[in-house]
């Protein structure tokens, strides 16, 4: 690799040639503030809080942009630097609401951190403000200009990772605005709630909608059971609101803290992530033995069926027709689970607790109703979680481990890794494999799907056949994968797609990590490995059809993967929404 000799505050390092100063900071263990700069994919020199002093040069430059060379002598801290980062921090602030006090975002907006470091006053520069409505559209998102700093992380994520531009800048100058073309409602638009722009975003501008107060309502309210069923990754991420470090398993103590929040029932969506590989497995298999529509696509990602829905609506026939393991476990409480212990589903209040701000669309759907009634009745989001926790007052750092309550709580290593990009293929695979060949797998990583990358192709011998299947992430890169699907450059049988690049340990529901992390910690790797350690050592069965408790769900209830009644209550159908 080639290097360059530079001084940073005196001292000499060598770092790599065609590194920014910001990166060379960063080798001498010096963050430079940045808030608009995210790593890939909007590196556009912006905010101007990266202000550095480069000898020889005229002025101030920004650090994210500037390239090193050769003897450059670079300064970070100066009384001069510190005076135009808190300038241009007030600047911001000029046109920002500053209700700090009620914002989603307080003590985790990089822009309140930043203003209270540089010790920023309120009301230095005063004059006209801009006010904007909020744009409460989305069932899922909600926009708030008022708090926005135009920093444009939200559009690099949306157009660069998914591939989408549902928001951009519109106008000019001091009208420059985030907004949808044309100014639509974001509900309107082809926005497919993934919530990518959500983490992206510093300050308080984006956020989730806010389903709390209808789970504490529903908690406080006797006539109701209310339970709650948490997704694979939420475990594996939950403890960052809660200061521990990414990819740290806090499994023991989020069920502890969901049974202290006053659930009827704390269960395990991993039970349902096998249950959906059984039914995605038997549907597979049908259509490569029977001649039916391949390639076969999952859908347990609500965020890539709106996709598919709006820019491949011809591909809807691909999808699979399996529910996600959130509606399937909704639709089996409200049916089975209710007929068992005699409750009206009526009076069944069914939470999810999710990575992924699609799934608030996901639960609205039409034909997620196997009782009669929504299958789920709120979807929150890890972060929400987090909330109520903390609104409750509950001490989850000092919680002693608890466990999943019976009869949901048994899931295997297969439904585990559904939250990392390849977990679901690895998953249909386990099974799949053994169905066709009705021998025992010798060696269950499939390792080939596994890692961030965003496309993976793999070709497997299983028996007499030959599968070939394809795993992306992130919505641009499916876009990439289906055209060459469909203009025949692409020949595979079976595809996992998710929304959010990296899978649901990154979806959009997840904690909200700062730039100056996004940019330096692999988070998706330090998160899926939380996932893929309880398969290989945590788990006593890592098959989903060696599930017991799936077994009695067929033995007692559903009869046999792909049966009449299994097709009632865990399949669903789509929509071509078109552009
Ligand atoms: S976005 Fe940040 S600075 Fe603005 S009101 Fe919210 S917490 Fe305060
Ligand atoms: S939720 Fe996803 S699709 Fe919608 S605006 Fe945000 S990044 Fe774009
Ligand atoms: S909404 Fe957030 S991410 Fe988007 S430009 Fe505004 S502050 Fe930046």
């Amino acid at each position: 690799m080639d290097t360059v000799n530079v001084k940073i505050n005196g001292k000499e390092y060598s770092v790599p040639a065609g590194s920014t100063v910001l990166e060379a900071a960063k080798i001498a263990n010096i963050d430079i503030p940045t808030l608009c700069y995210l790593k890939d994919i909007n590196e556009i020199g912006a905010c101007r809080l990266c202000l550095v002093e480069v000898k020889g040069a005229r002025g101030l430059v920004t650090a994210c942009v500037y390239p090193v060379n050769e003897g450059m002598e670079i300064t970070t801290n100066s009384p001069k630097i510190r005076a135009a980062r808190k300038t241009n921090l007030e600047l911001l602030l000029s046109n920002h609401d500053r209700r700090c006090l009620s914002c989603v975002k307080s003590t985790t907006c990089e822009l309140q951190k930043l203003c209270q470091e540089y010790g920023v006053e309120e009301g230095h520069f005063t004059g006209v403000k801009s006010e904007y409505p909020l744009d409460e559209s989305s069932v899922a998102i909600i926009r708030d200009n008022n708090k926005c700093i135009l920093c444009r992380r939200c559009t690099a994520a949306c157009t660069q990772l998914q591939g989408i531009g549902a928001i951009g800048a519109n106008d000019r100058g001091f009208d420059t605005h985030i907004a949808s073309p044309f100014e639509m409602p974001l509900a309107e638009t082809t926005c497919i709630n993934c919530g990518q722009c959500v983490v992206a975003c510093p300050t308080g501008a984006l956020y989730e909608r806010d389903d709390t107060k209808q789970v504490f309502d529903a908690i406080a309210d006797p006539t109701k059971h209310v339970a709650i069923c948490a997704a694979p990754s939420v475990r594996a991420t939950i403890g960052e609101c809660f200061g521990y470090e990414p990819g740290t398993d806090v499994e023991g103590k989020m069920v502890a803290a969901m049974k202290a929040l006053g659930f009827d029932g704390v269960y395990d969506m991993n039970l349902t992530a096998d249950l959906t590989i059984m039914e995605e497995a038997t549907e597979f298999l049908d259509r490569f033995q029977n001649g039916g529509k391949l390639p076969l696509i999952t859908s347990c990602s609500p965020g890539w069926i709106k996709y598919c829905e709006h820019y491949f609506p011809e591909m809807t026939e691909n999808l699979s027709s399996c529910k996600s393991p959130q509606q399937m476990f909704g639709a089996m409480y409200k049916t089975y689970y209710a007929q068992k212990v005699g409750l009206d589903p009526k009076d069944i209040f069914f939470v999810s607790v999710i990575p992924c701000t699609a799934k608030k669309f996901e639960v609205k759907r039409d034909g997620q109703n196997a009782a009669g009634v929504p299958d789920v009745d709120v979807a929150i989001t890890t972060r929400e979680l987090a909330r109520m926790i903390e609104t409750a007052g509950i001490n989850f750092r000092d919680l002693a481990d608890e466990k999943f309550d019976q009869p949901f709580d048994i899931g295997s290593g297969a439904g585990a890794i559904f939250g990392a990009t390849g977990g679901v293929m690895e998953a249909a695979l386990r099974t799949a494999a053994e169905v066709i060949t009705g021998q025992t797998l010798e060696k269950l990583d499939f390792e080939e799907v596994r890692g961030t990358a965003g496309i993976k192709r793999a070709s497997y011998k299983l028996g007499d056949v030959e599968i070939k299947v394809a795993v992306c992430s992130g919505t641009a890169n499916a876009n990439r994968l289906l055209k060459a699907v469909e203009a025949g450059e692409e020949k595979v049988d079976f595809i996992e797609i998710m929304a959010c690049p990296g899978g649901c340990v990154n979806g959009g529901g997840q904690p909200v990590q700062p730039a100056v992390v996004r940019n330096n910690v692999n988070l998706r790797e330090k998160r899926a490995a939380v996932l893929y350690n309880a398969d290989k050592n945590l788990l006593n069965i890592r098959k989903s059809h060696e599930n017991s408790a799936v077994k009695k769900l067929y033995d007692e209830f559903l009869e046999h993967p792909g049966s009449h009644k299994a097709h009632e209550i865990l399949h669903t159908h789509y929509v071509k929404r078109g552009l």
